[in-house]
């Protein structure tokens, strides 16, 4: 049997970076195994529909190269895709439920319910249940007698359906990262299958449309391991048992400390984004994004791949077709796995080295445009210079600033530290012997240099950073002659003499 997996989000609001990992681990998981990879949206609860959200799954999933085999715009022999357009389909299975005895209708409207719960609350139980107990006292096709319950049907008064769970059953399921899970289903409720408005809940669409889909695993995250054995129950209800898919639930995603879930709120504290790309909602709060961040899509994708599972070798970085050879559902981790920002600037660094010269100036060029900068002349080389200083390209720009800059701007605190009465005098020596130096390459330049050192008789430490204030303004950067040769003989001498008669 072919591998069908599925991304199931509900379209609520921006994809959370958890949510990513689920569909990577989905796709790794059936790229491998030459099998289908489906994006569904779970639609069906309108109160929570959010505009654009589906439009930013897509795009975000796109970005990072993570290519569903059959979507709502790439609709496959199992459609539609969008739960909100599957509405007839599930209506004969929870007519097959009601009339099998598996399920039932239940007329309580939302005070009565809310009434109930209270009382339980005063009288100390603060988790009240619908259940094959409480039931009993309840307004539903199995309290009422079936002339009443006729008659509700017949006004066409709101009801729900609810799945019938019997008491003391032992509800078993095999999970591919946990291993076998067992509860007592007098712990679960009788949940709701579908709602007053004719729609199915998320449990009941969920499992038939999984079924209908062919699905063979499901890949999601630990805050769905709860619903999993009622959606056991329901395949059995259905008579599906023998075709149940094999579950996986997935680690929660930490805060860098470990305690408790990332959430967007933990990112806006931190200075890190918890979402692909930028969302920017018509109304609302927006938040950024991975993307927008300067992060390159295969660097983002490997460090998420690392979320949860790694090969359990020294290699780490990971194209996304060595993911694909590599990924190995069954050394998914249990526990929670924390995001670490650092690691993931790591990873992008990673790859802004990977970058060929043309690539990375193509990058930089990117940059500057949105800076309205113009570009200088060498600007491959400025970049291949660059690059073991920057994490991200824009890093480039901002590190290596005084290549893109006229002006010298200094660093006060730099000029205090090592600009002293007779630098000017020295940075002028040095300057006067490039003025016919040729060639003008970083190794002459250098020679020139220690020429200056012999002849006034100083160290390093007296001449190399007076040069580098006059030409960069600060203190940081690389090889003061690679910033000469790179700046050209003309743009060098023109700082270096500007700099001497701003500071004398
Ligand atoms: N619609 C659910 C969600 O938003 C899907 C959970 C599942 O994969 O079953 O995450």
């Amino acid at each position: 049997m072919s591998v069908r997996v599925r991304f199931a989000p509900s379209p609520t609001g921006p994809l959370h970076i958890g949510g990513v990992r689920t569909a990577l681990y989905n796709y790794l998981f059936a790229k491998q195994a030459g099998g289908q990879f489906i994006l569904r949206i779970e639609d069906t609860d309108a109160k929570r529909f959010v505009e654009g959200a589906e439009e930013y799954i897509q795009e975000s999933l796109g970005w990072c190269g993570i290519y569903p085999d059959e979507s709502p715009s790439l609709p496959g022999a199992f459609g539609p895709y969008r739960q909100s357009e599957r509405k007839e389909l599930y209506t004969p299975y929870i007519q097959q439920l009601l009339k099998d005895g598996r399920a039932y209708y239940a007329f309580d409207t939302a005070e009565e319910l809310e009434a109930v719960r209270e009382r339980a609350k005063k009288a100390g139980s603060v988790n009240w249940q619908y259940n094959s107990v409480t039931r009993q006292s309840m307004r539903n096709s199995l309290s009422l007698s079936s002339s009443e319950v006729d008659r509700l049907l017949s006004e066409g008064v709101d009801y729900t359906i609810r799945i019938k769970v019997e008491r003391d059953k032992e509800v078993r399921l095999h999970d591919v990262v946990r291993g076998w899970v067992t509860v007592n289903s007098s712990n679960l409720d009788d949940k709701v299958l579908f709602k007053s408005d004719g729609l199915p809940t998320y449990h009941f669409a969920n499992v038939v449309d999984d079924h209908l889909m062919k699905i063979t695993h499901v890949i999601r995250g630990e805050e769905w391991l709860p619903s999993a054995p009622l959606h056991v129950l329901l395949y059995e209800a259905l008579g599906w048992s023998d075709e149940q898919p094999v579950f996986a639930h997935l680690p929660l995603l930490l805060r860098p400390d470990g305690n408790g879930k990332l959430s967007k709120r933990d990112g806006d504290r931190l200075g890190f984004p918890v979402f692909p790309i930028d969302w920017n909602p018509r109304d609302g709060e927006g938040a950024k994004g991975f993307r927008e961040m300067g992060f390159y899509p295969d660097a983002f994708v490997n460090m998420l791949a690392f979320l949860g599972w790694n090969p359990a070798t020294e290699q780490e970085v990971f194209s996304m077709d060595e993911l694909v050879a590599s990924f190995d559902l069954e050394k998914v981790g249990k526990s929670g796995a924390r995001f670490d920002f650092t690691k993931a600037m790591w990873f992008n660094q990673q790859y802004l080295r990977k970058r060929s010269a043309s690539e990375l100036t193509q990058d930089v060029l990117g940059e500057l445009k949105k800076r309205n900068w113009s570009a200088p002349e060498r600007l491959s080389d400025i970049c291949t210079l660059m690059t073991e200083r920057a994490s991200f390209p824009k890093d480039i720009l901002a590190e290596g600033s005084f290549f893109f800059e006229k002006e010298v701007h200094f660093d006060e605190k730099a000029l205090k530290k090592k600009w002293k009465d007779d630098a000017s005098g020295n940075v002028a020596a040095f300057a006067a012997l490039l003025t016919d130096l040729s060639p003008f390459d970083a190794e002459s330049i250098e020679k020139v240099f220690h020429s200056v050192l012999t002849e006034r008789q100083l160290s390093f430490g007296q001449l190399g950073p007076a040069v580098r204030i006059a030409l960069t303004g600060g203190l940081s950067g690389p090889s003061v002659f690679e910033i000469c040769a790179l700046l050209g003989k003309e743009a060098c001498l023109k700082r270096l003499n500007s700099s001497i008669a701003a500071l004398k």
